[in-house]
């Protein structure tokens, strides 16, 4: 039988230490492809850029770089660097911070994941969170066991996990959903040389709220955090409350 055929991307930039040690610790699960963004790319969510062409580095036989998104990444990899091969398995990461809650939405290492679901790929994002002490051994470890037995059982179709591994030797695994993030300073003021108005947004201290099960909990507790998301944002209890609500609203008559 051939060898499973990975793809592995991040939002990083190739450049990235974790993306390294991701190919190292899955090295021995099959035939490893590596095609990530040449800079960093974190917080650019699921964009595509559509807007000007895209040029592919080879670093190596199985490296290469996109000067675009990590989606334009795992794009360009399954259609263009694969030629045509299918992978059996997306892993996007290690990504230097945590991914949880609401950051997934902002996060470029998920979105990866997420376009290998659309592109009907099994899919893992894995995030390192980071603190005064961390090493990239536990989550690279567990990257490694996670992704051996998604290539033996497969996930569902639009079904993703994300990962999160904390800063010191984890306790354990735990099944999380998302969590809810506080954002404590939203957008900071601040002059330029020139003396024009300029903003940074966040920079604040990641606060969290404390809901058991989420991941933010898991973490904070100390063990690896696995949360299974879903391409399919659809609110299935709403549909059908509008269903049979909305029909007093009168839509029809517009
Ligand atoms: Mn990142």
């Amino acid at each position: 039988m051939a060898q499973p055929l990975l793809l592995l991307s991040n939002d990083d930039g190739y450049h990235s230490e974790g993306i390294h040690l991701l190919a190292d610790a899955l090295e021995s699960l099959g035939e490893v492809w590596v095609v990530a963004p040449d800079r960093e790319s974190s917080a650019v969510s699921h964009a595509l850029t559509l807007s000007r062409p895209l040029r592919l580095g080879q670093i190596t036989e199985r490296h290469f770089t996109v000067d675009g998104t990590p989606t334009d990444c795992v794009t360009l990899g399954v259609g263009q660097v694969l030629k045509g091969r299918a992978p059996d398995l997306v892993v996007s990461g290690i990504n230097f911070g945590a991914n949880m809650g609401d950051d997934v939405h902002y996060s470029g290492t998920v979105s990866a994941a997420f376009e290998a679901a659309i592109l009907g790929v099994p899919a893992i994002a894995v995030s390192q969170v980071v603190g005064k002490e961390f090493s990239y051994v536990h989550a690279g470890r567990f990257a490694r066991l996670i992704a051996s037995r998604v290539l033996e059982r497969g996930l569902p179709a639009g079904t993703l996990l994300n990962v999160n591994v904390p800063p010191r030797t984890p306790r354990g695994v735990r099944f999380t959903r998302l969590g809810k993030r506080v954002y404590t300073e939203g957008v900071i003021e601040d002059t330029d040389p020139r003396g024009r108005k300029c903003y940074w947004i966040g920079g604040g201290a990641p606060v969290w709220e404390d809901i058991p099960g989420t991941d933010f909990a898991a973490v904070g507790a100390g063990f690896i955090s696995v949360t299974p998301l879903q391409l399919d944002m659809t609110d299935r209890d709403q549909l059908a409350r509008l269903t049979e609500e909305a029909a007093g609203w009168g839509l029809e008559g517009a």
